[in-house]
């Protein structure tokens, strides 16, 4: 076959410039920092945290208590805004946003469901009509809220709540529906902030069922904060945030060579200047301490115990 030449032959030097970090994601977190100051104490919540989510993942992130993953949910649900950094979801700048423009990004383009259940619901309205609120507030007609707040609640396994109140639904149910509410408006984000944090493990799975068809079926991407192994365990991708930055990440893959087997590559994040945490158990197992010995290697850099000719 004969080949033409393809049209990047042909683009002005600009285009060729080395593209902007992050440029074909859909959520981009470039070295952000939230700092809360409070009356004596200043806390980074998130210390220079950078994060890629490409259109059509569905991305775990997990981390100790207090390691910055609600505050940065809250960024990019547009409730908190950072100190400094870049984020941007879906081609919107959160750190340049008017109040109209946060209101609108968060009616349009995500969707949060929050860890509890109580929050994420309205005592007095059914889940039919709490699904239906925020495409009121869009201003989509009445015949086309009613067909997809039936169709969202269909798709997630909670038809039979259509007329319930919150108190008449067990835990996993009022998630499943809280997700259909974040979901009304076709978000092209959906974030959880730990959405099972609050049930037993078997209706955690139905809950997390509802975000993998979230996620499949209706297009979403999803971002869950998770302390759940089975969770984590279940995605192709699981960041790890440990003080306020982004440390590792563990990456699933389908291994051809035994069928439907997936396995796991965990990857350790480096950033900007070249900073990567080495994970405790290789510290532990090799007694690195403080001063390590690196020597570039042909195809990779090694890491040795000080002193030691011993240890490779
Ligand atoms: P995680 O969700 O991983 O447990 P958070 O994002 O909630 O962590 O908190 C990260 C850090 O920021 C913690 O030290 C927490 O105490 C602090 N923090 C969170 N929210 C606030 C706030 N509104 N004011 C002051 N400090 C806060
Ligand atoms: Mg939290």
């Amino acid at each position: 076959m004969c080949r033409v030449p393809g049209p990047e032959l042909s683009l002005p030097a600009a285009a060729q410039r080395p593209a902007e970090y992050g440029h074909d994601a859909l959520v981009v977190c470039d070295n952000l920092v939230r700092i809360y100051q409070t009356e004596a104490v200043e806390v980074q919540a998130l210390q220079g945290l950078d994060l890629l989510v490409h259109t059509g993942e569905m991305v775990a992130i997990v981390g100790a208590s207090g390691s910055g993953k609600s505050t940065l949910l809250q960024v990019l649900a547009g409730v908190d805004a950072p100190t400094a950094g870049r984020a941007r979801v879906a081609g919107h700048d959160l750190l340049a946003m008017s109040r109209a423009d946060r209101v609108r990004y968060r009616r349009h383009v995500v969707g949060f469901v929050r860890q509890q259940t109580s929050r994420n619901l309205v005592p007095y309205l059914t889940a039919s009509q709490v699904v239906d609120l925020p495409m009121t507030l869009a201003g989509v007609p009445r015949k086309e809220r009613r067909e997809r707040a039936g169709r969202l609640l269909e798709a997630v396994g909670v038809a039979h709540c259509a007329d319930r109140r919150p108190n008449q639904m067990s835990g996993g149910e009022q998630q499943r529906v809280a997700i259909c509410v974040a979901l009304a408006n076709d978000p092209r984000v959906l974030l959880a902030d730990e959405p099972t944090g609050e049930l037993d493990s078997e209706t955690a799975r139905e809950v997390f069922t509802a975000l993998r068809t979230a996620n499949r079926d209706l297009g979403a991407t999803v971002v869950v904060v998770t302390h759940d192994t089975a969770v984590s365990g279940q995605v192709e991708r699981t960041v790890a945030i440990r003080d306020g930055r982004t440390s590792s990440e563990v990456v699933r893959r389908l291994n051809p060579d035994v069928d439907g087997e997936h396995h796991a590559e965990e990857y350790a994040v480096m950033d900007r200047a070249g900073r990567v945490q080495v994970p405790r158990e290789y510290r532990e197992a090799l007694d690195l301490t403080r001063r390590v010995r690196l020597s570039l290697e042909a195809d990779h850099v090694s890491v040795r115990k000080d002193g030691g000719e011993s240890s490779r």
